[in-house]
């Protein structure tokens, strides 16, 4: 990590991957006060194209919203922001984190007096889960930690504090010997993995949590929608009984850092033929024809970079 070159966009200006700090008592370090957004671009025949741009800049600014945090930068700045740290890093295949937070001028809950900062960062990062969880699919077991309550927490906002309770569950999933955690929500229906949000397949129809189970509303998910309504799937969005992922033809995971990866076991029960299903083969087969390029980009979903 230490040896990453390149150079990281603070608030309008590229700086050194070394020097790219804040201060110890900026707001954010001790309040947890950031929204971010993480995207992929992908190297295809035609150059390399950040997959959903626009839909990452809208949910970073919602975010911002729900947090009472003006961002100083306009979606467009952003967006041309996003693309020049590919372009200026030289990255063709790479994942990008840009973030906003509450910086460094006073200590205290209210974020109010504090700047909003903005920086995005971007390095090459291969599969999240593992090459091999591609094809094979992963172990994962149902978390004792819920997703956070309606009234807590906003789970539709990506934001940093969140991920404490995210933490809390994939730290438990590798005491364990998962792969990745999947955690129910407050009443007790599934929600999501720590970082993904989650399908099932029962009986050639698509079943996903609806937003009111706690959820992020993940990019990556509404494209598996798109695609498998394409491909002819009825897709439910409802609300999910735990027992319900046990007793799936197919279970697979949703995210941008994740893509697309099978699940084939859950609490060790096997889930379908504890293989890749063919319903999810056929999701990520053109999930990986859009992205690189194989297929045509009938959804408007990829943004080309200019070096
Ligand atoms: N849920 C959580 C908690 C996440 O962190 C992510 C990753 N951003 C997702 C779902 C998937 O969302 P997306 O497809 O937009 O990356």
């Amino acid at each position: 990590w230490d040896e990453k070159g390149g150079k990281i966009w603070m608030d309008g200006e590229f700086v050194d991957w070394k020097n790219a700090n804040i201060h110890v008592l900026s707001h954010v370090v001790h309040y947890g006060s950031s929204v971010f957004e993480g995207l992929r671009c992908y190297e295809n025949p035609n150059g390399s194209a950040i997959f959903r741009l626009n839909e990452h800049v809208e949910r970073l600014f919602e975010s911002a919203k729900i947090y009472k945090m003006p961002i100083p930068f306009s979606k467009t700045e952003v967006s041309d922001a996003i693309k020049d740290v590919v372009a200026i890093n030289n990255l063709n295949s790479c994942y990008i984190r840009p973030i906003a937070y509450r910086g460094y001028k006073e200590l205290g809950v209210s974020p109010l007096n504090c700047p909003v900062n903005v920086n995005i960062a971007a390095w090459e990062w291969g599969t999240y889960l593992g090459d091999e969880a591609m094809e094979n699919g992963v172990d994962i077991g149902v978390s004792s930690w819920r997703r956070l309550a309606p009234d807590t927490m906003p789970s539709l906002a990506k934001a940093g504090a969140n991920y404490m309770n995210a933490q809390l569950a994939k730290l438990e999933a590798i005491e364990n010997g998962f792969d990745e955690a999947i955690m129910l929500d407050y009443h007790g229906f599934v929600g999501e993995g720590s970082g993904e949000n989650i399908f099932l397949v029962k009986d050639n129809v698509i079943h996903t949590p609806s937003l009111s189970s706690s959820i992020l509303k993940g990019i990556t998910r509404d494209s598996v929608i798109k695609i498998a309504e394409d491909l002819g799937y009825d897709v439910l969005e409802e609300k999910i009984p735990r027992e319900m992922l046990y007793l799936a033809d197919e279970v697979f995971f949703s995210g941008s850092a994740a893509e697309v990866t099978p699940i084939r076991s859950i609490d060790k029960i096997e889930i379908g033929s504890g293989k890749r299903g063919s319903v999810t083969e056929k999701i990520q087969s053109e999930f990986f024809s859009i992205v690189d390029g194989k297929t045509e980009d009938k959804f408007n979903w990829l943004s080309y970079i200019e070096y």
